[in-house]
């Protein structure tokens, strides 16, 4: 169990969150607000519309944090008063990736809040009952312009790692150069492996938890996400 360098409580061991923190490639999002919003979907009470928001908050919350970096360029405008320059987004245009079923909700939030123009690229991926290294994809549709995207996967649940990496991996098949994935609850095991296939990725944690259970669930987590998202518990 270990406090990290803001001073908040996270249930990963302390070895692991300083290896987080000491990437630069990892963006943990240890502030007040985020925090409480994570509480409220461990707990168990929390009911079905309570958790579908705080997804889409989360979702929010978290592509624009990951939106930090991105390249800006300056143009005139009119305001009602006068003339100005001003600066607006530049580069290359965003696409945001939900993994089915739980990914669906948090990208709902980031586009109704943030970036409601952004391309969608939907991936459905179910586990492997025989492998799990091997997720099984059952669909897929994603924008045939990816190769000239960035793309910003958000994901509320990174456990095992394996369908965010599958997931990444499809992308850079579509030609798609910069990639950015977002959750909410995460374990060593699934930065590890992204971290290790796909060192080029952004990452954007909410929290770091303890580890995995032996079905794969995170520990202490908040249950199966998207059970919980559609009340199919
Ligand atoms: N997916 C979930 O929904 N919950 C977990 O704890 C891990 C993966």
């Amino acid at each position: 169990m270990s406090i990290t360098k803001r001073g908040i409580w996270m249930p990963a061991e302390d070895s692991v969150l300083s290896k987080v923190e000491a990437d630069p490639m990892i963006r943990l999002l240890d502030t007040p607000i985020v925090q409480h919003k994570v509480t409220l979907l461990r707990n168990k009470e929390t009911g079905m519309k309570d958790t579908n928001e705080l997804v889409r908050e989360l979702g929010a919350i978290t592509l624009y944090e990951m939106s930090h970096d991105l390249p800006m360029q300056t143009i005139s405008v009119e305001t009602p008063m006068t003339g100005t320059d001003s600066l607006e987004l530049a580069g290359r245009k965003p696409a945001l990736v939900k993994i089915l079923r739980a990914g669906s909700v948090m990208v709902d939030g980031a586009r109704m809040f943030i970036m409601p123009t952004a391309k969608v690229a939907t991936i459905g991926m179910h586990r492997n009952p025989d492998d799990i290294t091997d997720p099984v994809g059952y669909f897929d549709k994603i924008p045939e312009d990816m190769s000239e995207r960035e793309a910003f996967i958000l994901d509320p649940m990174l456990a095992t790692g394996y369908s965010a990496e599958k997931a990444i991996r499809m992308l850079k098949e579509e030609g798609c150069q910069k990639i950015h994935f977002a959750t909410i609850f995460s374990v060593w095991d699934g930065i590890e492996l992204l971290r290790t296939k796909h060192p080029d990725v952004n990452l954007c944690l909410c929290v770091v938890d303890h580890h995995l259970d032996d079905n794969y669930y995170i520990i202490p987590g908040a249950g199966d996400m998207g059970d919980r998202l559609d009340g199919t518990i």
